[in-house]
This record gives structure tokens, sequence and C-alpha cells, in this order.
């Protein structure tokens, strides 16, 4: 995709995290806790757009949760435009802010047409009077390529196809006019052969617009046609991230190795090289050291008992991997035995 010029953060994540607590049936709180995200830091450059990439339980839907405020950090940051949060109300950052969810057949309720359903946040913001409600109904379905948009404003949830469905749902985010989209897994429930067609509606709005996007996916494939920049996550934590093409070209971290080596490619000459094992691991009582050293083929002695640090690889690129520091001792870089690394079931690294 055609970058934008891209410009300072507009949204910025510093040390994000988030601990869920875990309760039991009979006995309520057992002071145990999910670690879903743990010590994110993220910026969203204005007229960027930002993939963050990961398999289920990665926690890249509870980060963009987070940022869309409508989940409390457990600790960290939320900056917009360089500025706290504090003072200011929801109803004020959702008009800048906006979530599209994954499902855009729970999205939209089926009770009441596509009109009611963008008219609404034009009402409650209060960006068009009664008699201006039409005209800006039928600019947010052309802005999404609804057309025409007076038949589609008639239409009721049911009427349209999924692919229509999350337009009408990112129209809906349009309305308040932000300038921070957030869009968790937009086009994984989606049929293959109309993905493009959204991912190129996101493209457009960013280039038209100026719109700011941060694009959730378990899809490294999509993140690399679409985004400017990619953040992988696993196990709630950011593992490597930097420019789109050399993160998927000359990915540095042997998780993001893994889910390249899992994404089709029709243009891969080679079978994919990494050989994953084990499953997510228990985010309760997460792995010591790397989180993925239980399922990682290079894992060495040091990854199994400290945190990487983050390595500044060049160019924009970083990685939190124990291969990229160079002064290791010969104790610390012994592999891992089997039976230190665990054994588990077969990666699946691009379910849903
Ligand atoms: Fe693998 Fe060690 Fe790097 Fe973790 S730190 S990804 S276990 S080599």
């Amino acid at each position: 995709m055609t970058a934008a010029t891209v410009k300072a953060p507009v949204l910025e994540a510093r040390g994000l995290t988030k601990h869920f607590p875990v309760r039991h049936a009979r006995l309520g709180a057992t002071g145990a806790v999910v670690h879903a995200v743990d010590n994110v830091t993220l910026a969203l450059p204005g007229s960027g757009i930002t993939a963050v990439v990961g398999e289920s339980g990665s926690g890249k839907s509870t980060l963009a949760r987070m940022l869309a405020r409508l989940l409390q950090p457990t600790s960290g940051a939320i900056l917009l435009d360089g500025a706290g949060l504090r003072g200011q109300t929801r109803r004020a950052y959702a008009r800048q802010v906006q979530l599209v969810l994954q499902d855009p057949f729970s999205s939209l309720n089926p009770v009441h047409s596509v009109r009611y359903h963008l008219a609404r946040p034009l009402k409650v913001h209060g960006l068009a009077g009664e008699a201006d409600l039409d005209t800006a109904v039928s600019e947010l379905l052309a802005r999404v390529a609804l057309t025409p948009a007076d038949q589609f404003a008639r239409k009721f949830p049911h009427e349209l196809s999924g692919g229509q469905r999350q337009r009408v749902a990112i129209a809906r985010a349009l309305a308040t006019r932000p300038r921070v989209l957030l869009a968790d897994e937009p086009v994984s429930m989606l049929d293959v052969s109309i993905r493009l067609g959204l991912l190129n509606l996101l493209a457009d709005l960013r280039q038209r617009d100026g719109l700011t996007i941060l694009y959730v996916t378990h899809d490294i494939a999509s993140a690399r046609y679409l985004a400017d920049t990619i953040t992988v996550m696993y196990a709630g934590q950011v593992i490597e991230s930097g420019p789109a093409p050399i993160v998927t070209d000359s990915p540095s971290h042997p998780y993001t190795q893994l889910l390249l080596s899992a994404a089709p490619d029709p243009d891969r000459t080679q079978p994919p090289s990494m050989l994953g094992r084990g499953a997510p691991p228990n985010l309760i009582h997460p792995p010591g050291g790397c989180r993925f050293h239980p399922r990682c083929p290079l894992a060495m002695r040091v990854c199994a008992e400290q945190v990487p640090p983050v390595a500044d690889l060049g160019n924009g690129q970083t990685c939190a991997c124990w291969l990229h520091v160079p002064d290791r001792t010969e104790e610390q870089s012994r592999p891992l035995s089997a039976d230190q690394a665990g054994k588990g079931a077969a990666m699946t690294p691009n379910s849903p």
C-alpha cells in the first residue's frame, strides 16, 4: 500500500497492562490473574496504519479495547496527542477514537435500519440536526462505497452481505469524524473474496481522510498488505516490531518467522522452514524468561531463566529475543533440553 505522509503519534500506549482476576464459580475471587497484556508500549503515527499481529490469546484485542477505553488498564497510560486522558470524558474521547469490532453480524441491531444505525451517533454527538440527517447519512454511506445511498439507508442488517454490514459498521464509526480508527479483526469473519475490498477501503480512508488506523489481525499477510508498521504480540507482550516490509521480509523473532511460515505466500519458492511445537501458554502462570521458550525450536538455557532485552536492530526494527544479544556466555547459549523446553501439540498460529 502507498503510505500517506506519516506524522507524529496521535494515540500512544505506554506500558499498558491488563490483568483479569480469576474467579471460581463457588469461591469467587481466587487471587490469581490472567496476564492478558503486559507492559505494551505502542505509538500510532498520524495518518499511519499500524498492524498488531498475533494468534488468539496474544492480547491484541484486549489492547485495542483498552485503547478504545472499553477496558480499564491495570496499569500504564494512554496518551492522545501526547497528553494523558485525565479529565477527558469517554464521550469526548469516543468522538476522536472509534472501534470497529470483528463480527459484523452481531454489531448491528437487527430490528433497526441502516439509517437508524448511522443517524444515532450523529444525533448523540450533536453532529447533525434533524433537517441534515439524511444528507449526513448518505455522505457516510458514500464514504464506505455503499451506493445508491438512499437504497442502503432503508435496508435492515439481514438484507446486507457480511461485507456490506462491516461497511455499515465502519460508516457508523466514521459518523463522529474520528481521527483514529481501531479495527479489531475487521475482515476475519468475511469471505476471502470480499476481504480485499474492506482492506482497500481502510487504505482509502487513510489516504483520503488522513485517518490513523490500528489494524488488529492474526493474519500477518494482510498486515503486510495494509500496514506501514507491524507489531507482533505473543502471550500479552510485544516481541517484535518495525516497518511492515522489514518485519515480513526479514523477521528476527522465531515466533514471527513461524507466523510467516504458516501464512499463504504465492511468491515463496521454498517450503516453510520453521517447525513450531507446543501450545499457547497458560496466561495465569506464564512461562518465566521468554514466554515463547517452551515452543521455540531455538531456545537456549538463558531463555528459560531471564526475560530477553529488546534489541534495536536498526531501520526501526526491534526484537525481544536472546538470539540478538551477542555477548551471551557459552553456558547461557546451550540449547534447552526437550524436558526444559516442554512438549505439546502442533502450533496453530492462524487460529482466529
Ligand atoms: Fe526463542 Fe530464546 Fe528467542 Fe525466546 S529468547 S524466541 S526462546 S531464542
